[in-house]
């Protein structure tokens, strides 16, 4: 079986973990979120694809859902010292390391989802991650603060602001001339069901489909997805704030109807949103928490279930 997966990072990793336990044999593509890669000291950071890799590669940090484990954090203290910015962005020593390696392919020329892949080897992640980009498309968010009316990067509203300021758009720059990267539109046209982890339906999810040709190719596969929304809220993280940027209410509802009947087939929600329903989509509930690995891999398997 072949199976084509999209995700951001903490939500997206987590669900992958219990998606491969839940089909062992199969081939799974994980095309990764990169609007929210950005450029720190000079070094590409991309933070979702990183949160796949150390998850899926047993170096995550269990408790944060990213960064690595083990971590220290001497070069951002020397850093400091120096006064140099940003501070607010947390880089541990040794994902430090992985910026540096993949600043040092980037710059010799190798496109991020060759730098992704090489990367990769290290990890054994069990999945084939690739970038949904190759080409720089950044998530920015226009705020309105004592400063006026501008937009910032996606990572100072996230990181910084906490999402405390209301987002009054979110915008992917660069989106219209980005291209999806090598293997993408390919991997999903071979694919037998593609997933849609509980990752943010805006800044994650909303993201990859922001690139040309990936949503077309969606809506001819069978899709199935896990809703991040419970009973009104997100699980964890601040997606209302995304939501309710591009008016759309924080509810299991709202969020099945943003994706619509067009790209999904079928649809997991939370035991107390039983009522969603939408024309044309298989709606299941089912315990969507991914409190350990188990729950996880029994929220996969009954994704893989309502594709059949
Ligand atoms: P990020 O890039 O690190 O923010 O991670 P993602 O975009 O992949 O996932 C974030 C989303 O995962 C949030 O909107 C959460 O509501 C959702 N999420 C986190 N944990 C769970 C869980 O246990 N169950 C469900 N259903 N959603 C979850
Ligand atoms: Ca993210």
């Amino acid at each position: 079986m072949r199976i084509v997966s999209l995700a951001g990072g903490i939500g997206g990793a987590r669900f992958l973990r219990g998606l491969r336990a839940a089909a062992p044999d199969a081939e799974i593509t994980v095309i990764g979120n990169t609007g929210d890669d950005i450029t720190l000291f000079g070094l590409r950071v991309c933070p979702d694809l990183d949160t796949v890799m150390y998850t899926l590669g047993g170096g995550i940090n269990p408790e944060q859902g990213w960064g690595r484990d083990g971590e220290s954090h001497v070069v951002k203290a020397e850093l400091a010292a120096y006064g140099v910015e940003p501070q607010w962005f947390g880089l541990g020593d040794k994902d430090f390391a992985t910026h540096i390696v993949r600043t040092q392919m980037l710059g010799a020329g190798y496109p991020l989802s060759a730098v992704t892949e090489a990367l990769s080897a290290r990890w054994n992640p069990g999945v084939r991650l690739i970038p949904m980009t190759d080409d720089r498309a950044e998530t920015h968010v226009v705020i309105e603060d004592d400063r006026g009316r501008r937009a910032i990067h996606f990572q100072e509203w996230w990181v910084r602001l906490r999402a405390s300021v209301p987002a009054r758009q979110i915008i992917l720059v660069g989106a219209e001339d980005a291209k999806p990267a090598p293997g993408v539109i390919e991997a999903i046209r071979d694919a037998d069901v593609v997933v849609l982890p509980p990752s943010n339906p805006v800044v994650s999810i909303g993201t990859i489909l922001q690139i040309p040709g990936i949503r077309d190719a969606l809506h001819e596969k069978v899709v199935v997805g896990v809703s991040p929304i419970i009973g009104g809220a997100p699980v964890r993280g601040m997606a209302d704030a995304c939501l309710t940027a591009i008016g759309v209410e924080t509810s299991a509802q709202a969020v099945l109807e943003l994706y619509g009947s067009r790209l999904v087939d079928g649809w997991l929600v939370a035991e107390q949103d039983a009522g969603v329903a939408l024309d044309g989509v298989r709606v299941q509930a089912r315990p969507l928490l991914m409190t350990d690995l188990d729950a996880t891999t029994d929220l996969a398997r009954a994704a893989l279930e309502l594709a059949r």
